[in-house]
């Protein structure tokens, strides 16, 4: 499970190599024990409570005394034990491993370790997403939809089977993160079992050159999350004999994001997960269940909630989403070129600071407005992913609000890091470009 070992790795004594974390972030083991508890179950909420009974209208709890009672009810209680379930979702994720394995790869370097060490990468993710669909598709070609129509009604099972794997992988990688001369995570080397767990313990699990943390970044998150909203078409075309504008507009929307993340499946090399952040339960949920799980309820809603839009609605909705994408894609892909092939004619004439650890920062353009102006497109995008829901109820919602929360919280830990890590020159980069996320707001 450690990381290869290679030539010029520095040779630094452990605790040189993996200080003590003294800092805690979200809310320390206390946050970590309501991570590992509470959100589970929201996500297993709003499995079993949202569906064609009805989903709560607004956050008032009111609106969710009936639904909560509906969590003792026997029958729905059955649905959490589905050993069916549990194998289809084991042999999604094995599917995925053997095409992150078997299909040919782009050899892609990571970013340097403290350690001096630069891993490789297995870059597939783009033909792993079409060789998914392609099976799919080959499967279905004597039996029609109908077999798609499991996901929808095993959506408990399947939740309750991603939250277990979560769990385990978590474990699995936490215990081996023990390994003598595996690197830490910085931030997850407490010495505090619970947050550790949580919050990832060791930077690069790998078995052999399989890098467990990379592979779960796009494929049993982004893949599943587009298998599991195909299903749900499916059943909105079996239930109705066709499929809503606004179904279209939402799969629509949600494949071109995933299709542009495992096309610039690079990107990922350069984000927190993989340069600074542990692999531990919290990524391992995030993209096990949570994405896969709560990215799919704008489809779940309308298949339990068909409508259709007015053309002026679908032209607000779809002006909405090309905005947030055009900045979301920009903003990265100038960032990446930038620190990859800094003479490129794109990016060579952007102005930037170079700080005394050697990196440069960009103060012009995209950087020039925001310091995560990024964050911005990316969270665009999710309220356009909503918009076709219409406003009859919250739960679509929660997408978006979770979002904003996250990229807030996310904004205050990159903004830490590169204080730390840049000092004045990140004072001085924060006087040139005084702007968190919105431009003249925020
Ligand atoms: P960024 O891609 O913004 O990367 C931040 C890092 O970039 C900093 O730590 C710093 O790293 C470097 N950097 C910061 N400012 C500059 C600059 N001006 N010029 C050059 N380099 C700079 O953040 P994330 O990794 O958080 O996000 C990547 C994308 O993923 C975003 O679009 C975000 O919206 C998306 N995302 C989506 C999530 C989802 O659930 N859908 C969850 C999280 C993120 P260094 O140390 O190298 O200088």
């Amino acid at each position: 499970m450690t990381a290869t070992k290679k030539k010029n790795v520095k040779t630094s004594s452990t605790t040189e190599l993996n200080p003590r974390t003294t800092r805690y972030e979200f809310l320390g083991p206390i946050g970590a024990f309501l991570f590992v508890t509470v959100l589970p179950l929201l996500v297993l909420f709003l499995a079993i409570c949202c569906n064609k009974t009805g989903y709560p209208s607004s956050f008032l709890i009111d609106d969710y005394r009936a639904y909560f009672s509906q969590l003792f009810n026997r029958d729905y209680l059955k649905t959490l034990y589905d050993p069916m379930a549990m194998m289809v979702y084991l042999a999604f994720v094995l599917l995925q491993a053997l095409l992150y394995i078997a299909l040919p790869a782009d050899l892609y370097p990571g970013t340097e370790l403290r350690n001096g060490q630069r891993l490789k990468y297995r870059l597939n993710g783009f033909t792993a997403y079409h060789a998914t669909l392609f099976l799919g598709l080959y499967f279905l070609k004597d039996t029609g939809l109908k077999p798609l129509l499991f996901v929808y009604d095993h959506f408990v099972g399947l939740a309750v089977s991603s939250i277990l794997f979560s769990y385990i992988v978590a474990l699995y990688v936490y215990i081996g993160s023990f390994t003598p001369g595996t690197l830490l995570a910085l931030g997850g080397n407490t010495g505090n079992a619970l947050y550790d767990y949580m919050i990832g313990r060791e930077l690069n699990p790998r078995i052999g050159d399989f890098d467990i943390k990379f592979f779960t970044e796009l494929r049993p998150g982004m893949i599943g999350w587009q298998v599991i909203n195909l299903c749900f078409a499916a059943k909105q075309y079996l239930d109705l004999g066709y499929i809503t504008n606004s179904m279209i507009l939402v799969q629509a929307f949600q494949a071109w994001y995933i299709v542009d993340s495992v096309w610039n499946e690079e990107a990922v090399l350069t984000t927190m997960d993989i340069t600074t952040d542990g692999f531990g339960f919290m990524l391992a949920f995030g993209l096990y269940t949570w994405v896969p799980m709560n990215y799919t309820l704008q489809a779940r809603y309308l298949v339990d909630n068909p409508r259709d839009l007015s053309w002026m609605e679908m032209g607000i909705i779809v002006g909405l989403n090309f905005l947030g994408y055009f900045i979301f894609r920009s903003a990265n892909s100038q960032k990446n070129e930038f620190r990859s092939n800094p003479n490129s004619p794109a990016v060579k004439d952007l102005k930037y600071i170079t700080t005394s650890k050697g990196s440069k920062l960009i103060i012009s353009s995209w950087w020039g407005l925001a310091r995560h102006i990024n964050y911005l497109g990316d969270w665009l995008m999710a309220l356009s992913w909503c918009l076709p829901c219409g406003f009859g109820s919250i739960v679509p919602y929660f997408y978006p609000i979770y979002f904003a929360i996250l990229l807030l919280h996310r904004e205050r830990r990159d903004d830490h890091k590169c204080r730390t890590k840049y000092g004045k020159d990140w004072e001085k980069y924060c006087s040139i470009v005084k702007y968190r996320i919105i431009p003249g707001i925020y």
